[in-house]
């Protein structure tokens, strides 16, 4: 039986490692030229019931609390004046969501797993009740089955489905802050341990602590998706200036956060539809983001990784294209539950109204 997956990401990963961990191999295919082709990006807070979850199955979920920091579950809620409407500490046993930086998770899930780097996909097609996967560069190979785990832009998804993402109205633009507690101790207390927010009317500052002084920072606003018109985006000082003239008026510690960021990432928000699912078709699947994208709120890596987990025990055994149908109606009921979730908390959060994403808060705390 040759299976592979498209995609070394949180998902991809888990897929893979649950597969070896129960003696099945596996063709891991990933575009990113090596491990560190790109920053990881911010941390990740991995649900129990969820990515902990998927862990467990992995066999990796002692690893995973040596290195996750419970204390990141901290939660503070300013006014755009700046003063304090939430502040919530997580217990000394609290392991609900631990936040653990994407680098460690990635080389917590690689561990003995041979990654083929650099084997970008470019379209796959299913063929004679498996799948014929195309490269970039190179031959194309055929598989029984083939993973989508290649993310909100997936190259697998079109051999089943039509549908793509679509951008929801709010953008985030990313920046970080290294080395926090030695040279803005005032901004290291600002965001404490875990993650500080701040709602305006139709925007919000949001900025998370990372293991090693890193803090990540994201201005996130409504807007139309061709908002840089005038703006080029590689040119920072124009993007902080932007920003800041954006949330003129807020309170000056918050917008210091704007003002010490270096570089500046766009991340403008896109969803795929809502309980999206598509006909079975013979030798591809997909997961993760690559099936339901949604919003950033909290939920997207820990699905991708427990439908890796599931994905793995179901075709571990038995009939390969049983257990792949299995998996999908699974998938799809759990998917369409956290994306009506998520598509209502993105409303609120970046909402006309602040106080909606204080009642949020208050709700799930
Ligand atoms: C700012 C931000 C914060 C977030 N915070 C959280 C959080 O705290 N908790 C949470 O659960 N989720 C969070 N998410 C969501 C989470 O990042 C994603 O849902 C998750 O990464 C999806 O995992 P995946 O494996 O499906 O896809 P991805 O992580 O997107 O991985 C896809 C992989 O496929 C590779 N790839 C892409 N195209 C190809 C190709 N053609 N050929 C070969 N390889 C390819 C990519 O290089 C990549 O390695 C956040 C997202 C953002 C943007």
């Amino acid at each position: 039986m040759r299976i592979a997956v498209v995609g070394g990401g949180p998902g991809g990963l888990t897929f893979a490692r649950v597969l070896h961990r129960l003696g099945r191999s596996v063709t891991l295919l990933e575009r990113d030229p090596g491990p560190d082709a790109r920053p990881p990006g911010g941390s990740l807070d991995l649900q129990e019931g969820l990515g902990q979850l998927a862990l467990e199955k992995a066999g990796l979920l002692a690893q995973f609390q040596a290195l996750s920091r419970p204390e990141g579950q901290a939660m503070r809620i300013l006014d755009v004046d700046g003063r304090v409407l939430r502040d919530w500490h997580p217990g000394a046993d609290e392991q609900a969501n631990p936040e653990i930086d994407r680098r460690q998770l990635r080389d917590l899930l690689i561990g003995p797993l041979e990654v083929q780097w650099g084997r970008a996909v470019t379209r796959v097609v299913p063929e004679n009740g498996g799948a014929v996967v195309h490269f970039a560069n190179g031959a194309p190979e055929s598989f029984d089955l083939v993973v989508g785990a290649d993310g909100a832009w997936s190259r697998v998804r079109p051999a089943v489905s039509p549908a793509t993402a679509q951008y929801t109205g709010v953008t985030a633009v990313e920046t970080d802050l290294r080395d926090v507690d030695t040279h803005r101790p005032d901004l290291a207390r600002l965001v404490g341990d875990g993650t500080m927010a701040v709602y305006g009317v139709n925007r919000a500052v949001v900025a998370q602590r990372n293991s090693g002084g890193q803090v990540k920072i994201y201005a996130q606003f409504r807007a139309p998706l061709n908002w840089h018109a005038d703006l080029d985006l590689t040119d920072h000082d124009a993007v902080r200036s932007s920003l800041l003239e954006r949330f003129d008026g807020w309170a000056d510690p918050v917008l210091e956060l704007l003002r010490q960021g270096r570089t500046f990432v766009h991340r403008p928000i896109h969803v795929l539809p809502v309980s999206h699912t598509w006909t079975h078709v013979r030798g591809v699947t997909l997961l993760g983001d690559a099936a339901h994208l949604m919003p950033p709120l909290g939920a997207g890596a820990n699905l991708a990784m427990l439908d890796g987990a599931e994905l793995a025990e179901a075709i571990a055994t038995g009939d390969l294209d049983e257990g792949v149908r299995g998996f999908e109606e699974r998938m799809w009921a759990r998917a369409g539950r956290w994306a009506q979730i998520t598509a209502a908390g993105l409303e609120r959060l970046v909402s006309p109204d602040p106080a909606e994403a204080l009642a949020l808060f208050d709700r799930v705390n």
